[in-house]
C-alpha cells in the first residue's frame, strides 16, 4: 500500500488503469449490487429536497416511491438508496436514448453548473473507487465488477478521478499523486534501459566468445 498525506491507498488501486466508458458498460453500476447504493443521511436529505428539481426526469413510479423515504436500512443499520427492485436501475436513474442508465443527480448538477459532489452520494461519484473516512485518516480501495468496462489504454484510476478528488483531499494532494507516478515512471524507464544494456553486454560478450 501506499500512504500520501493522510490517505492510504491499496497495491491494487495504485496499480490500476481504468476510465469508465458508459457506451461499453451502459451505466450497469447504477443497477446491479446486493442493495442500493450506499449514501449517508445528509446525502439522502440533499437528494429529498432536490426532488423537485430532478422529477422531470424519473418515471411516476420512482418518484412516488422516492417521495416515501430516499433510504433504506440494511441489518447493520448502515444506510442505502432505496430499489424499486432487486437489480433492477436505481430510482434516481433515467434511461437515455442510447439505452444507457443515467444518473438524474448527475444530469442536474451538469445542467444547473453545480458540483456534482454536492448531491451526488459520494459512493457513486467515485465507484469503482471505494473510500472511506476512518479515525487516522481515509482509505482508498477499489471493486472493479465484470460489468464495468474501461475506455482503451486509460490512465491509472486515481487520475481518472483526479477532479472529484482534488475536491475531497485537494489540488496539491492529486498533485503529489501525479508526482508518485512520475517517479515510479522514470524508475521503471531507468531499470528497462539497466536491463537493455546488461543484455548487449551479455550479447557482446558471447560474439567474442
Ligand atoms: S444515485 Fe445516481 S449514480 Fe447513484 S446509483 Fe442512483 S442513479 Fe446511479
Amino acid at each position: 500500500m501506499k500512504m500520501i498525506g493522510n490517505v492510504i491507498i491499496s497495491d491494487e488501486v495504485w496499480a490500476t488503469k481504468f476510465s469508465c466508458d458508459l457506451n461499453k458498460c451502459k451505466g450497469k453500476c447504477c443497477q446491479y449490487g446486493d442493495i442500493g447504493s450506499p449514501i449517508t443521511e445528509e446525502e439522502g436529505q440533499r437528494i429529498k429536497d432536490n426532488l423537485i428539481n430532478i422529477k422531470d426526469m424519473l418515471s411516476n413510479e420512482n418518484l412516488e416511491l422516492l417521495k416515501k423515504g430516499i433510504t433504506i436500512k440494511d441489518k447493520r443499520g448502515d444506510l442505502h438508496i432505496v430499489e424499486g427492485a432487486h437489480n433492477t436501475p436505481c430510482p434516481l436513474s433515467f434511461i437515455n436514448k442510447d439505452n444507457i442508465v443515467m444518473c438524474s443527480l448527475h444530469s442536474h448538477c451538469l445542467k444547473t453548473n453545480q458540483k456534482v459532489l454536492d448531491l451526488k452520494p459520494l459512493w457513486c461519484s467515485l465507484f469503482p473507487l471505494i473510500i472511506k473516512s476512518t479515525l487516522v485518516g481515509w482509505i482508498i480501495n477499489c471493486y472493479i465488477p465484470d460489468f464495468c468496462k474501461s475506455i482503451d489504454n486509460p490512465p491509472p484510476i486515481l487520475l481518472s478521478f483526479a477532479d472529484y478528488l482534488s475536491e475531497i483531499f485537494g489540488e496539491k494532494w492529486v498533485e503529489a499523486v501525479r508526482k508518485e507516478y512520475r517517479k515510479n515512471e522514470e524508475r521503471r524507464m531507468k531499470n528497462e534501459e539497466g536491463r537493455l544494456k546488461r543484455e548487449e553486454g551479455k550479447e557482446q560478450e558471447r560474439g567474442r566468445g
